[in-house]
């Protein structure tokens, strides 16, 4: 551990080991501070952004994880998205969209949690500009002129407490990347501005008796949105459809996920195949269920001299539109660009001007994405009647009208943002 670094990121999950990654190829010195062990390479050891969860990756994230030089060692496990079809239980309308329509291979492309962080932990361990300080946590932060110490304690293997001496490393800038839960933040006054959805993500994955076709089904309930999404490539041909499942993602109202978690396979399954219908054909087996609180939370402030925040620490989303990461990634782009532009010219990557520009560059993006997936989330969680139709009319016309239909798929496509900077 060395006792200064131009950038410390704090939080190794899927987005501050994706900032590490992006800053690889700078000259700059990087360390990441994470409370968890850093999972070997079988992926063993636990690290709880790296779960049992599965990620939709737009195509401009693919985009990304290719010039980070990662595309190759992910797609090994990636299923691809080729068609996306939206309806209303229920209701007359729906509309698909088909990667063929927009001349790419696929939409985007669902890959497990475990595999992107196998993935970027694997590449950055050979990375001689980046230290990994681990189990370790933050106790402190303090900022001076030029520079940030942060005071951290590290995991005593012994007794499992964070009590050994506390040691400190200084850095130009801190990048918070801590999670939706951020610590970091709390300590710093960084007020978190937090509404929740009443609402619960239910996760898991499932059998059917139909192969997914490469088609995610987004689907909206009374009682809230579904996904679900292809995972695995079996066709089911010569070995049975057991590679071929379906990544759930189930938004259920705060007073129901109780029930809904505690019921038997079975009846979990004959709701399930109520809710969501037989696109797939029969629910036939299902995998552990996992929850997770749902809440649109953003930092009041993503920018302080020397200081960063970004992620889920920066801004937390709904799931059912698949952004979150995905809007993070975007944003780790542009930081490491930027951070990168300003070393090489010479200035302090941590001065406030600096970061402004940063910020500056990510707020039409952030917003769109935030009122796309917060909008489409309160659009279809309302059941009045006149609301349904206009649902409805909403995706019949967006399934008939060219140019809308081409802003909802660049949107979904993680296009709508910097597509400049990330289809060269
Ligand atoms: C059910 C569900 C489905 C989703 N599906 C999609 C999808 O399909 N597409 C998409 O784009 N997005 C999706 N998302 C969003 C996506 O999961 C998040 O955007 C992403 O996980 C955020 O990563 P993060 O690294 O910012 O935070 P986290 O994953 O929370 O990681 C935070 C890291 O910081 C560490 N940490 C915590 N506290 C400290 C501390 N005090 N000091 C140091 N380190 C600390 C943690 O151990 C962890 O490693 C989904 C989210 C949910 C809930």
């Amino acid at each position: 551990m060395n006792s200064h670094y131009d950038v410390v990121i704090i939080g190794g999950g899927m987005v501050g080991a994706s900032l590490a990654m992006a800053l690889k190829n700078t000259a700059l010195k990087v360390a990441v501070i994470e409370p968890y062990p850093i999972p070997d390479a079988r992926g063993e050891g636990y690290q709880p952004s790296y779960d049992a969860r599965s990620t939709a990756l737009s195509w401009g994230s693919r985009l990304v994880y290719q010039q980070l030089g990662l595309w190759e060692k992910l797609s090994e496990h990636v299923t691809p998205i080729k068609k996306i079809h939206v309806s209303d239980r229920g209701r007359f309308g729906a509309t698909r969209l088909a990667a063929k329509d927009y001349h790419v291979e696929a939409l985007g492309y669902v890959v497990p949690n475990e595999w992107i962080g196998m993935t970027l932990i694997s590449a950055l361990k050979t990375e001689p500009n980046v230290d990994f300080i681990c189990p370790a946590r933050v106790e402190g932060l303090k900022r001076s002129e030029q520079s940030t110490c942060i005071t951290l304690s590290k995991q005593n293997p012994e007794t499992g407490e964070y009590d050994l001496e506390p040691q400190s490393v200084t850095a130009n800038l801190v990048v918070i990347a801590d999670g939706g839960r951020s610590e970091t933040c709390q300590k710093l006054g960084i007020e978190i501005q937090t509404e929740s959805y009443g609402q619960h993500a239910l996760v898991t994955n499932v059998t059917t008796s139909k192969h997914h076709g490469y088609e995610a089904f987004e689907r909206f309930t009374e009682n809230g949105p579904m996904a679900m999404l292809p995972l695995g490539e079996s066709d089911g041909a010569s070995v049975g459809c057991t590679d071929a499942r379906c990544a759930l993602v189930w938004t259920l109202p705060e007073d129901e996920i109780d029930a809904v978690m505690a019921m038997p396979d079975a009846e979990f399954m004959a709701l399930l195949q109520t809710r969501f219908g037989y696109r797939l054909g029969k629910i036939e087996q299902v995998g552990t269920r996992h929850h997770y609180p749902l809440k649109l939370s953003q930092a009041a402030e993503q920018v302080r001299a020397g200081i960063v925040v970004v992620g889920n620490a920066a801004h937390a989303l709904h799931p059912v539109a698949g952004q979150g990461y995905n809007l993070a990634l975007r944003g780790v782009v542009a930081l490491a660009e930027l951070v990168s532009e300003a070393a090489g010219k010479g200035e302090n990557i941590g001065a406030l001007p600096v970061l402004q520009r940063y910020i500056n560059g990510r707020y039409a993006d952030q917003d769109k994405t935030i009122l796309f997936s917060d909008k489409i989330t309160r659009l279809f969680g309302d059941t009045s009647a006149g609301v349904g139709l206009l649902r409805d009319m909403g995706l019949v016309g967006l399934d008939i009208l060219p140019g809308a239909k081409r802003l909802f798929a660049r949107q979904a496509m993680g296009l709508g943002g910097t597509e400049a900077k990330i289809s060269s």
